[in-house]
């Protein structure tokens, strides 16, 4: 059966969810209380992603750019300030220090087989103005975070863990998103972890932490829930915020979601073996991140062409047999906003542009069998005219 969501024309799609009764009983109760946003659906989600973190506290929020948005905020960012970051990310970190009149200052990867912020490069880049550092953990697996710590403390910045492939990863005794100053997640419907649309902040100091809650929500010194429970109607506000918040409809969906992570893990897990034991035959594709022996969330499957392949070909080819595909990311210096930006040109960015071009994601969601993962593996050889 083809579920109303997924195109016919895909056999296997890039990604999918683990969504099932579960989450439509547990919708169906939110409904049912008509009690839609702020409530106890949400702070029972903050509750549990926090424990499952082993933080004393999260800050849900409405997506993953809501989180970085309210990060950067935190910072206090001044123009011509600057915050450094992979090229190799999603443009939402970039774009929430450019709104801020700040610079968004481009990092190399480390290295084709390790598409993580290199901390060599970091440090060259660092200067007077540079207010934080936002290492990104690509396809769940960890960046360098502790030379990226080393780094940032001795220069009195800010670290940033831009965590959205990578809920409940542990790494070096605490998880990612526990690392750093700050620590963003995101729920949108391509996640491991999906609320449709959603997002997650922590942040290591307590005064930190409350000036996020109190921005999600346009820094009201007293939310709905509290002014229902109390009868007092009156709040201050004491900052400049937005409404950030999520709603308890996507809060149920994110509780139920947090309690399937560790079988999807375990799916994903057979499910990139698969790939690197028959992607084996093709010497010159590299697999990132293949000698990695710590934990991923293995929250994509990207894998870099050999050299002088095509790749509008060989996803042409994909997309023939079914198979959907996609790239993560192009670079932010190659987009037109950020082309030649103050950000944009002080490293040489010599990796980053050497397998932007090259960079393919398979599909990866724990929806397929590992006869799913080799048709698909076996398909690439096959465009890669590998027997
Ligand atoms: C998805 C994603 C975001 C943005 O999250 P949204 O929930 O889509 O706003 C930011 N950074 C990275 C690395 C992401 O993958």
């Amino acid at each position: 059966m083809t579920s109303a969501r997924t195109a016919p024309h895909w056999r296997i799609t890039l990604a999918d969810n683990t969504v099932d009764e579960q989450e439509i009983t547990a919708v169906s109760e939110v409904l049912r209380s008509r009690w839609l946003s702020a409530g106890g659906q949400t702070a029972a989600f903050e509750r549990e992603f926090a424990d499952r973190l082993g933080v004393d506290e999260a800050v849900a929020v409405s997506s993953g750019t809501a989180a970085l948005h309210l990060a950067t905020m935190a910072l206090d960012l001044r123009p011509g300030d600057e915050v450094i970051m992979p090229a190799l990310t999603f443009v939402a970190c970039a774009a929430v220090v450019a709104l801020a009149g700040a610079v968004p200052v481009l990092a190399d990867v480390r290295a084709p087989d390790d598409l993580t912020v290199d901390p060599a490069d970091v440090t060259r880049l660092l200067t007077r103005r540079t207010r934080a550092v936002v290492a990104m953990h690509y396809a769940g697996y960890p960046a360098d975070l502790p030379a990226l710590r080393a780094v940032c403390e001795r220069h009195g910045v800010s670290l940033i863990e831009d965590a959205a492939h990578a809920p409940a990863v542990g790494y070096a005794g605490g998880m990612l998103g526990t690392h750093g100053d700050i620590g963003c997640f995101s729920f949108f419907a391509t996640k491991n972890l999906t609320t449709g649309e959603g997002g997650m902040v922590l942040a290591r100091d307590p005064a930190v932490r409350e000036r996020i809650r109190l921005a999600r929500s346009h820094h009201l010194t007293a939310s709905t829930w509290d002014r229902l429970r109390s009868g007092d109607a009156s709040y201050d506000v004491s900052g400049y915020g937005l409404n950030y918040r999520p709603t308890e409809v996507s809060a149920a969906l994110g509780r139920v979601q947090l309690r399937k992570l560790t079988l999807d893990r375990l799916r994903r897990r057979a499910l990139v073996a698969t790939y690197r034991e028959v992607l084996a035959a093709a010497p010159e594709l590299v697999l990132p991140f293949a000698e990695r022996t710590g934990d991923s969330a293995l929250h994509l499957m990207p894998v870099v062409l050999p050299d002088g392949v095509d790749r509008a070909v060989v996803r042409e080819e994909l997309s023939a047999s079914g198979i959907q595909t996609s790239v993560h990311y192009p670079p932010v210096h190659h987009l037109s906003a950020y082309r030649g930006s103050a950000g944009a040109e002080r490293s040489a960015l010599a990796v980053t542009d050497a397998v932007a071009p090259r960079l393919l994601s398979l599909p990866l969601h724990s929806r397929m069998s590992d006869d799913d993962a080799a048709l698909a593996a076996r398909t690439l050889l096959r465009c890669l005219r590998v027997r």
